[in-house]
């Protein structure tokens, strides 16, 4: 069987690597991700990640500890170069040549990011995980993820929730909740729906980029992913 998809950005949120922690980055948690990552990189698929930094730095909840928005920004984005370099050691142990690319240059820890390298990465068979956000205040991770994933040309951006896809509303706090399999960009937009934010919904509308959201921590999903079957929700035109 072959992967439906040529090249793939993931979406994974900082959040994630904390596990059963409050704070911080689990060392299980991790492993997981790195394995997940190992079953797509095995396929021979090209595959690009961003990961948040929630787990240790926000910019928003900066403010409750005297922090202006952009210096807590720029604490997030540094956040997020820290998960990348926990989730390229994991992957790297297993054995898959991994780079790290950040927007923010420290080139003593990472490689600045630059178009063309990453692409070039990608087609030598390297995982890239793509640092420190769009390197601007004011944006998310996730418009990270959907920025990079146009200007690479990936096919999809699959972010990677803890739910199994997109709700009408929150699924842990309303048992009538329903589950869509499709929606599309404007209908995100019009309801509000938790998927990824404004800014992000928009640039991949305006570039026709599907989003799949899909929980990656059900076994299995992730392959589901890989060979096009229908989990998780997709957001298209
Ligand atoms: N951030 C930013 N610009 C970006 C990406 C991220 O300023 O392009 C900052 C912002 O403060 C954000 C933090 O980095 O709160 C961590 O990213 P995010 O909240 O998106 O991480 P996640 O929720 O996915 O863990």
């Amino acid at each position: 069987m072959k992967p439906v998809y040529k090249r793939m950005l993931l979406k994974l949120s900082g959040e994630a690597l904390m596990g059963d922690k409050e704070f911080g980055i689990s060392s299980d948690a991790i492993r997981i991700y790195a394995k997940q990552i190992k079953e797509i990189y095995d396929t021979g698929m090209e595959l690009a990640i961003v990961i948040g930094g929630g787990n240790i730095f926000r910019g928003l909840s900066g403010k409750d500890q005297g922090v202006d928005r952009v210096t807590g920004d720029h604490m997030g984005m540094l956040a997020t170069v820290i998960n990348s370099l926990a989730l390229q050691n994991a992957i790297e142990q297993l054995g898959i040549p991994t780079r790290v690319l950040t927007a923010i240059e420290m080139p003593k820890i990472a490689e600045p990011y630059i178009k063309r390298r990453a692409t070039r990465h990608l087609e030598k068979g390297r995982v890239v995980i793509f640092g420190a956000g769009t390197g601007n205040p004011y944006f998310t991770t996730d418009t990270a993820a959907a920025l990079r994933a146009i200007e690479i040309n990936a096919d999809l951006v699959a972010k990677a929730t803890k739910v199994d896809g997109i709700y009408d509303k929150d699924p842990i706090k309303h048992d009538d909740a329903i589950k869509y399999d499709r929606v599309t960009y404007d209908e995100v937009l019009a309801k509000d729906l938790k998927v990824m934010d404004a800014t992000a919904i928009s640039l991949c509308r305006e570039n026709k980029l599907p989003i799949l959201v899909f929980n990656l921590l059900q076994e299995g999903n992730m392959k589901k992913v890989i060979y096009g079957e229908n989990i998780g929700t997709t957001v298209v035109e």
